[in-house]
Order: structure tokens, then C-alpha cells, then sequence
């Protein structure tokens, strides 16, 4: 029973095969650059190197028509026939208040797809690109939409109302979504596992953090706080988003500047963050290596970075009434031992203790705190992909 999983951006596309039997990766791989000169692909069959090819790939269906030739490839390939394929799962990143979990895309769901392109413009009009591309290559198999967004909409209306006039609610949609919610269902429920708890009795504050970074309260399994919001630029200092801001900020400085709102978008999108503080570099790496030579403005990065993933995983305690587990996630949480460290660093008084031997670890599954305390510690390698292709598999395989 194989299931593909479709990633699209603007001018790439991500993909992976899965044998749902054993839930194993047959293959992998990635578009890239679409529609730009210099477009192509990088396949991996699992157990075969990985295969580079330059190809004109002028829009989205002429990258999934070459996905699906590699896939049948004698060499490269791991299908013999389309038919195998059972279903196609996308990634959507914005659902609106519509979908609080996945659903099979028929018309009415690409409509609303295609209603949320102003909450998130540079990303659903990729997906929906995705999901065209295929429904015309591949019509007979079922498509699944799994949406960034949906795990979040278990919020209660008090952590996603925003203090300004409800009419902007009621007319404009304007409240926090949240995103990253694949990942957060994923690693709550991983942790749960690797704790041998039912994810329903448990408080977890999980802590996304990569380019993009977002941590949520999961509680009882279900999301009940998030600090990505209406956009993707609040809560922590990020790659290249400022993190948590006093509206009032971006306002004097448009005012004194004389800065139109593209400019400014530009500036809190991708100029701010562990850039914009550093001046190194977006590259966590990058500026851990910096602050290790006693670099000031990547030590402030670092710091501002780690002392903003206490203060939510304080403030989600109290939002939880408690908190059981920590869990850490994506590139700089599955990695920076560092970042772990400084961020966990005065949490004891909660019963969070890093153990410094334990924390010593990157990209795998771990237990991080000190044995005993009545707070774990893990470190959860994410895995979207895999959630994707399970509710595919659930909701278009009979
Ligand atoms: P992601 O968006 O999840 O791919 O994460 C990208 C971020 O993870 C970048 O800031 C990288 O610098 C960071 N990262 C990846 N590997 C490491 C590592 N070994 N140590 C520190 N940060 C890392």
C-alpha cells in the first residue's frame, strides 16, 4: 500500500514514497527551483545513492509528471505502476477555521484552500499549485490536504482572540492559527510513547525549533497554546523573524523612516531574528560558532533566543496548570545541545533538570533530564512526512 507525500513551496517541491505496510520510506527527494533557469531534481532510493539530475522543470505539473517518471524509473524508481499508488498526501499550510484535521480534497476543500490564500499568500497558492498538478496527472487517486494549522484550532478563544476591536475577528479573521502543527501532534504523541504514558494524561510543552520556531501547550493531547500567531512572526527569535515585538515598535519605525508596509514586512520577515541581532549569519551553527569565540552580538542572539524559550515553556506551565515534559524538535532543537542547555538552565525550581552527559546528543531519540525528575526532558526528531502519509492512508485507503 504505497502512499506519496507532496511538500510544495513557491518554486520547489519535497516528496516521499511510503510503503504503509511497515510505514517504511522507499524514496525521497526534491524539486527544486521551478519555473527559474538552473531546475532540478535530487532523488534518493532508500538504500542507493543519491541521483542528481538538471532538467527544465518550467511549473509545478511538469515537476510532479518528472517525480512520478523517476518514481517508475527501472533504476531509480520504486513503483512499476501508477496504480500502485494509493493516495497523495499534501501538505497545506493554512486551513482557516475550517479544518481542525485533515480531509479528502474535493472542490468545496480547494475553494476553501483557495479562500485562506490571503492568511498565508506565499504558501497555499504553492500548495493548491501541488495539488492541481497531481489531481491532473493522477486523477483516479484520492488526494489528502493535512494542514499546518489544524492541530492549533483546539485553542480556547482566549489564546486566539487578539485584544483589538472583535469586529476584526468577525470581519477580517484576524486571530492566532499557529502553525508547525504537524510537527507538534507528532512529537507530543512521540513523547507520550517514549514515556509510556497516554498522550491524554499528560502536559507537554513542545518546543519546534528551526528556521522557523514555534512552541505550543499540549495538553491532554491537544494544543491549547501557541506562539506563532495570526502570522509566522511572533514568539521566539528565529532564523530571520523577529520573535515577539511591541506592535508599537513597527509603527514608530515606519513613521521615522518612512517605511512602507512591503519594506517593513521584508525587515520582520527576513531580515530580523538571528540574522538581524548577529549580523552573522541565519545559521544557528554559524553563530553558536561565533558566540564560542566570545563574539557580543552572537552571544545576544543566543541569549535572546534561549531566554525566550524559557519564558514560554514557563509561561505554558501555568498555562497547563503543570507541565510533565519538555520536548525539543526540528533542526535546532533536534541538534543544539547549546540551545537545549542555556534554555533549560533555571527551570529546576519546576522539576526540569538537563543533565549535561545526557544532553549530549543530535538527530535521534533521547531522554535528556535527569533520571527522577518529576519533569522529562527529550529530544523528538520531527516527522511531518509520517503524519501526512498516516492520515492519507486513514482517510483514503478503505
Ligand atoms: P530546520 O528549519 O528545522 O531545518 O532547522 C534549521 C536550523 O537548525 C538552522 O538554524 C541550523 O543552524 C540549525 N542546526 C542544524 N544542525 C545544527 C547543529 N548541529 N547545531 C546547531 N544548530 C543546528
Amino acid at each position: 500500500m504505497k502512499v506519496l507525500v507532496l511538500n510544495c513551496g513557491s518554486s520547489s517541491l519535497k516528496y516521499q514514497i511510503f510503503d504503509m505496510k511497515n510505514e517504511d520510506v522507499l524514496a525521497k527527494g526534491l524539486v527544486e527551483r521551478i519555473g527559474i533557469d538552473g531546475s532540478r531534481i535530487k532523488h534518493e532510493k532508500t538504500g542507493k545513492d543519491p541521483y542528481k539530475a538538471d532538467i527544465a522543470i518550467p511549473n509545478h505539473k511538469v515537476g510532479v509528471k518528472i517525480v512520478l517518471d523517476t518514481l517508475l524509473d527501472d533504476e531509480q524508481g520504486v513503483l512499476k505502476s501508477l496504480e500502485e499508488l494509493r493516495a497523495v498526501g499534501h501538505r497545506v499550510v493554512h486551513g482557516g477555521e475550517k479544518f481542525a484535521r485533515s480531509v479528502v480534497i474535493d472542490q468545496e476543500v480547494l475553494d476553501v484552500i483557495e479562500e485562506c490564500v490571503p492568511l498565508a499568500p506565499l504558501h497555499n497558492p504553492a500548495n493548491l499549485m501541488g495539488i492541481r498538478a497531481m489531481i491532473d496527472v493522477l486523477p483516479n487517486a484520492p488526494q489528502v490536504a493535512v494542514f499546518d494549522t489544524a492541530f492549533h484550532q483546539t485553542m480556547p478563544d482566549y489564546a486566539y482572540i487578539y485584544g483589538i476591536p472583535f469586529h476584526y475577528y468577525e470581519k477580517q479573521r484576524v486571530r492566532r492559527y499557529g502553525f508547525h502543527g504537524t510537527s507538534h501532534f507528532y512529537v507530543a504523541n512521540r513523547a507520550a510513547e517514549m514515556l509510556g504514558k497516554p498522550v491524554e494524561d499528560l502536559k507537554i510543552v513542545t518546543c519546534h525549533l528551526g528556521n522557523g520556531s514555534s512552541i505550543a501547550a499540549v495538553q491532554g493531547g491537544k494544543s491549547v497554546d501557541t506562539s506563532l500567531g495570526f502570522g509566522t512572526v511572533p514568539g521566539v527569535l528565529m532564523g530571520t523573524r523577529c520573535g515577539e515585538i511591541d506592535p508599537t515598535v513597527i509603527l514608530y519605525l515606519m513613521e521615522q523612516e518612512g517605511i512602507d508596509p512591503k519594506s517593513m514586512s521584508h525587515i520582520l520577515h527576513k531580515e530580523s531574528g538571528i540574522q538581524g541581532v548577529s549580523g552573522i549569519s541565519s545559521d544557528l551553527r554559524d553563530v553558536e560558532e561565533a558566540a564560542s569565540k566570545n563574539n557580543p552580538r552572537a552571544t545576544l542572539a543566543l541569549n535572546i533566543l534561549c531566554y525566550g524559550i524559557r519564558k514560554y515553556i514557563c509561561a505554558y506551565a501555568g498555562a497547563m496548570g503543570g507541565i510533565d515534559a519538555i520536548v525539543f524538535t526540528a533542526g535546532i532543537g533536534e541538534n543544539s545541545t547549546t540551545v537545549r542547555e542555556m534554555a533549560c538552565t533555571g527551570l529546576e525550581f519546576m522539576g526540569a533538570n538537563i543533565d549535561r552527559e545526557r544532553n549530549n546528543v543530535r538527530g535521534k531519540e533521547a531522554s535528556i533530564g535527569k533520571p527522577g525528575s518529576p519533569v522529562s526532558i527529550l529530544v523528538v526528531p520531527t516527522n511531518e512526512e509520517l503524519v501526512i502519509a498516516r492520515d492519507t492512508r486513514n482517510l483514503a485507503i478503505k
